[in-house]
């Protein structure tokens, strides 16, 4: 573990081919129930090799035992109903297929915290888990019940806050909360988005993430991010409400990206995982490309704060591409470390 700009990913890598369609969002399982489970595991073996083979210092489960960073989690919650399926505008930008609140929801038994015993006991490394943040998850399925966005938003904070505790309790050291929407809902995040993840993050003594991108690489994502316009100043709206916020770490996307990096500085005092690595686009990011991103991210925040990171989920790539692209994070964070000690 690299004690100076320690590297980790955004959160998901992508599934080898026997257990999931490549390059497929939502792809169902390939592998029998009864073969599901030890399937699930040995992918999570083999993404955490990858990390390793890459010198990632803080390492995840890639997120090989879920289907999606957000259903897979409110498909373990009582009150939603995965049958009755509606589809709903999601990031006010494309359709998908989403399950319904019907009833009062709950957490009746843990959803992630086998998984992370699990991939704890293989390793001694830092262990970051990401959970999907209560904005996220209330945008992400269609409420028949709470009739109320910020509601339902407070309703799955306390939630998340008794799975946050069991994974602490496993061994997780950086808890990550994924919120794409901030970056869509301004005002809600302004007037209770930051709010109510912090009542998500309550209690909590481990370090707290919270991973706010421009989505995955998928066409309607690239599509939208053709409209942003030359400067991407969304962080601009919610930096400052995060800077106030009892939150850690703040994880961005950042290269080849319209994020103008002086944004930062509106975060000052957090620590900040700037992606280096650009999950929208198969070229292999050299080394060296990795450390100028870096270097850019230097100039407004301290070293000890920076931690090297890719911009979002790789889940969507090919796995030969995702696994150099690791490759290459891990290797432009050593160029870089070693200038900062040279
Ligand atoms: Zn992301």
């Amino acid at each position: 573990m690299n004690a100076l700009l320690p590297t980790s990913t955004a959160g998901s890598l992508p599934k080898p081919s026997w257990l999931a369609q490549p390059e497929t969002l939502w792809s169902e399982w390939k592998l029998p129930d009864d073969e599901l489970a030890e399937g699930k595991r040995d992918a999570l073996r083999l993404s955490l090799a990858d990390q390793r083979d890459a010198g990632i210092d803080i390492v995840s489960d890639g997120e090989q035992t879920r289907q999606h960073f957000v259903t897979t989690f409110i498909e373990h919650l009582g009150g939603v109903d995965f049958e009755k399926r509606e589809t709903v505008r999601i990031r006010n930008r494309y359709d998908a297929s989403v399950p319904t609140v019907v009833g009062a929801v709950s957490r009746d038994r843990p959803v992630f915290v086998d998984d992370a015993r699990f991939l704890r006991a293989q390793t001694d490394q830092p262990i970051k888990w990401a959970l999907p943040g209560p904005m996220t998850m209330i945008d992400t399925l269609y409420d028949a019940h709470y009739g109320s966005r910020e509601k339902l938003a407070w309703e799955f904070a306390g939630i998340l806050n008794q799975e946050a505790k069991e994974l602490q309790a496993a061994g997780v050291d950086i808890i990550q909360f994924d919120e794409p929407a901030f970056n869509v809902f301004f005002d809600e995040v302004k007037d209770w988005g930051v709010a109510v993840l912090e009542r998500a993050t309550e209690g909590l003594t481990c370090d707290t993430a919270v991973h706010v991108c421009y989505g995955y690489g998928i066409k309607a994502n690239t599509d939208w991010k053709q409209t942003l316009g030359a400067e991407w100043r969304q962080y601009e709206e919610i930096f400052p409400k995060l800077q106030e916020s009892s939150i850690d770490i703040v994880s961005l996307e950042c290269h080849n990206s319209h994020v103008p990096l002086e944004l930062i500085e509106l975060i000052r005092g957090k620590k900040v995982m700037v992606g280096a690595i650009d999950v929208a686009s198969t070229h292999i990011e050299t080394p060296d490309e990795v450390a100028a991103t870096l270097r850019r991210a230097l100039q407004f925040v301290d070293a000890d704060h920076l931690y090297p990171s890719t911009n979002c989920g790789m889940a969507p790539l090919r796995r030969s591409v995702a696994r150099a692209k690791l490759q290459a994070l891990g290797a432009g964070a050593a160029i870089v470390r070693q200038e900062l000690s040279d």
